[in-house]
């Protein structure tokens, strides 16, 4: 039986790459990478010198018969995403079932992910939470955002840069306008930026900015929560 690693990379900042992970990514005999460009600045910046494939949603039903193969043949494989958590909104679901169903051992090697840096961040209840992950972008978006603004709970959820403001707007037609919100914007990065405030404040904030860049984490809070 061979191994199977599932290891967090960074998101945005090199430094918060662990140890471990780089001792491991070294070990290994393959890296299954999400981007095999993308991962290169990462494995070249820690001087990893191991045979990569790419292995991204688009090609993850076909790539999971090649990489339990490799574990079939004795070799140890790597998963690493373009950043954070593999599995976590990022391909490594499919492989990392498909392993333990083979019989093959499933490590995860922890490290950052944007959802619950961004929760941390917040300094909105976390005890209980919901991951939203991604919208979907047509059917059943709106129904995702009416329950969102329903919950008792926090939520936390992905946002295209290109869809921030869309999403506060629809929100705000759901939600009370003191609604409490945490946009965390390129989160471990030179420019980044953790606003909270009413929906009302925050929506009409990003309504007036230029233009939206970057990677962002909306946190919104429980619709019974107030501070
Ligand atoms: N697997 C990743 C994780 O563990 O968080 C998530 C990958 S998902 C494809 C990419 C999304 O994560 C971005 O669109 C953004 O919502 C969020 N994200 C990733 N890096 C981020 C950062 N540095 N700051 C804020 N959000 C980030």
């Amino acid at each position: 039986m061979s191994t199977l690693y599932i290891v967090a990379t960074p998101i945005g900042n090199l430094s918060d790459f662990s140890p471990r992970a780089v001792n491991i990514l070294n070990s290994v005999d393959q890296i299954a990478c999400e981007d095999t460009r993308t991962s290169s600045v990462l494995l070249q910046h820690y001087q990893i010198e191991k045979p990569t494939f790419s292995f991204h949603q688009h090609n993850e039903h076909h790539k999971v018969k090649h990489l339990i193969n490799l574990l079939n043949g004795g070799s140890s494989v790597a998963i690493i995403s373009d950043a954070g958590m593999p599995g976590i909104s990022d391909p490594g679901f499919l492989a990392t079932r498909a392993a333990h169903q083979q019989g093959h051992t499933v490590s995860a090697i922890p490290g950052p992910d944007a959802a619950t840096t961004a929760l941390a961040a917040s300094g909105l209840p976390s005890d209980r939470y919901i991951y939203e992950g991604f919208l979907p972008p047509k059917k059943g978006r709106e129904t995702r955002i009416r329950q969102i603004a329903d919950a008792d709970l926090t939520s936390v959820i992905y946002v295209s840069p290109h869809k921030l403001v869309r999403f506060l707007e629809r929100l705000s037609t759901f939600a009370e306008p003191d609604r409490f919100v945490c946009v965390a914007r390129e989160l471990t990065k030179k420019f980044e930026e953790i606003q909270r405030g009413s929906l009302d404040s925050l929506t009409k904030e990003w309504q007036h900015r230029d233009a939206v860049k970057g990677e962002i984490v909306v946190i919104v809070a429980g619709k019974t929560y107030s501070e």
